[in-house]
């Protein structure tokens, strides 16, 4: 996703037509985007260009990714240190920001794209099970996490997730906590529902239009990572699984290589997904072109890239082995999650392309970030966002911070409608968005009349 806005010296123009804003790309970052301003500021002329025929069809399409809606409980990744709960409670705080905007939209609601499927963990081994123990602990101290089960009981465990536990001899450690009220949403079906929604508020889409030239560039170059994941629609197996469990990653796995058993529902049709296996190409979308990356690449952003594959050497062999490995290899993964899974009830699906961002650093040369990350120009007139999980499930909070660095002279006056829709925006807990101090931030300098922007944010 990528916005252009109009400022002083330079419109965004498309054509010989003029908008206040453009956005690039038919995914739930720009729909999120489009249905924020179209509320803040009904008047504003608002372009949406996609280079395909449809929208949601990349990363935001239900099986380019997993579809869970990310909010602390099962990601191990948000805690490598089971006594910090930092990232987990930011992440729990802006999902919960995301479903106070989704249940603000009109009819249909919520209940068209979002399904309650409990997020569980198990975890096997002496460490693993001493990991979880605590991280269960540091958890229950937060509000956002109290209702979280623990069990070291393979029978107990047995119960919440038969698939994983049956056929296993039952001596080794065994723990896993439980979140009856985790989420897996539907982003396909909640992108179209917020872009035919601003269609409807005067925003303008024009699907089949690719934007090949913008006059401002990032610093930073990207490292795709691409995905599949193994599928069933099986009942008699579906029908025994209905939560999203996660385990932890292998030796030098990216984050988000954890892997993980998930319930999903898309289009109403129950299924299990389970995965991700990381793949790679150069292309950055998945109809992209083989060139893609080539095209990223500038003198200046090579040696960045040289060092994060250098300092990542782990991660470098990591991908290797899951290129070379066969169809057999990636089942009897499963297989270890799964111990009585039949290879002929599972197909492997291709999922969506993650353009990591690789950021220049004065110490390091680069640095390659695996969260979501919000890329401006220094005066906010163009701004992308690139990166993975927690990706769409904190899409409003993402834009909202958006907003805060690409109109800074407007977001004070915006706040209220804002606050209304998401009464998290202006609370004061642990629980508050990183989006929220930026917001307050970028509503202090305009009530003084001062800066434009936080320059952090760029
Ligand atoms: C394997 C995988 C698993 C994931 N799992 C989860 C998960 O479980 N939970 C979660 O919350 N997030 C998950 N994510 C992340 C999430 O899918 C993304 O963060 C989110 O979909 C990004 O939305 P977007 O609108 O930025 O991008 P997209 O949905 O990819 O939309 C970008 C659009 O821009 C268009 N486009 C690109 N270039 C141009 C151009 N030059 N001109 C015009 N149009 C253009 C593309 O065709 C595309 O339609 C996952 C991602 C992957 C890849």
């Amino acid at each position: 996703m990528m916005v252009n806005r109009r400022h002083s010296a330079d419109g965004a123009q498309y054509g010989d037509q003029e908008y206040d804003a453009v956005l690039i790309g038919g995914g739930i970052m720009s729909a999120t985007l489009g249905a924020l301003l179209t509320r803040l500021e009904p008047d504003r002329s608002i372009l949406v260009l996609e280079r395909l025929d449809e929208v949601a069809a990349e990363s935001s399409a239900p099986w380019n990714n997993a579809g869970t809606g990310h909010a602390g409980l099962c990601e191990l990744n948000y805690m490598p240190d089971p006594a910090d709960s930092t990232r987990a409670e930011e992440i729990g705080g802006q999902f919960r920001i995301s479903r106070q905007f989704w249940q603000s939209l009109d009819d249909p609601g919520e209940a068209t794209f979002v399904n309650v499927t409990p997020h569980m963990n198990v975890v096997f081994g002496e460490r693993d099970v001493d990991y979880l123990r605590q991280r269960h602990a540091a958890l229950q101290r937060s509000p956002l996490f109290s209702a979280m089960e623990y069990s070291e009981d393979p029978d107990a465990i047995a119960r919440w997730a038969p698939l994983v536990m049956t056929g296993r001899s039952g001596s080794e450690p065994v723990a896993a906590t439980r979140y009856e009220a985790g989420t897996d949403v539907d982003f396909g079906a909640l992108t179209h529902r917020l872009l035919s929604d601003v269609r409807r508020r005067g925003v303008e889409l024009r699907t089949g239009h690719e934007v090949t030239r913008l006059r401002r560039a990032a610093n930073g170059p990207v490292f795709p990572i691409g995905a599949q994941f193994l599928r069933t629609g099986e009942p008699d197996v579906v029908s025994q699984h209905a939560a999203k469990v996660y385990s932890q990653a292998d030796v030098g796995a990216p984050p988000m290589s954890v892997p993980h058993l998930d319930k999903r529902v898309v289009d109403g049709r129950e299924w299990l997904m389970f995965g991700p296996y990381a793949t790679f190409s150069t292309r950055l979308l998945t109809r992209g072109r083989l060139t893609d990356l080539f095209t990223t690449l500038r003198l200046h952003n090579i040696a960045p890239l040289v060092a994060v594959g250098l300092q990542n050497l782990s991660l470098v062999r990591y991908l290797v082995g899951q290129l070379l490995a066969s169809r057999a290899r990636k089942f009897r993964q499963l297989q270890r999650f799964c111990p009585e899974a039949r290879e002929s009830d599972w197909e492997l699906i291709d999922a969506g392309q993650r353009a990591q961002l690789v950021k220049p650093d004065r110490r390091r040369v680069g640095v390659l970030t695996f969260g979501t990350e919000v890329v401006a120009s220094a005066d906010g007139s163009i701004a992308g966002l690139l990166g993975a999980s927690p990706g769409a499930s904190i899409a409003p909070s993402a834009m909202v911070e958006l907003l805060s660095t690409c109109f800074p002279d407007d977001v004070a006056r915006w706040r209220p409608v804002l606050e209304r829709m998401m009464p998290d925006l202006s609370r004061e807990t642990e629980t508050t968005s990183r989006a929220e101090p930026r917001l307050a931030r970028a509503t202090a300098a305009a009530r003084n009349g001062s800066a434009r922007k936080d320059p952090s944010a760029s």
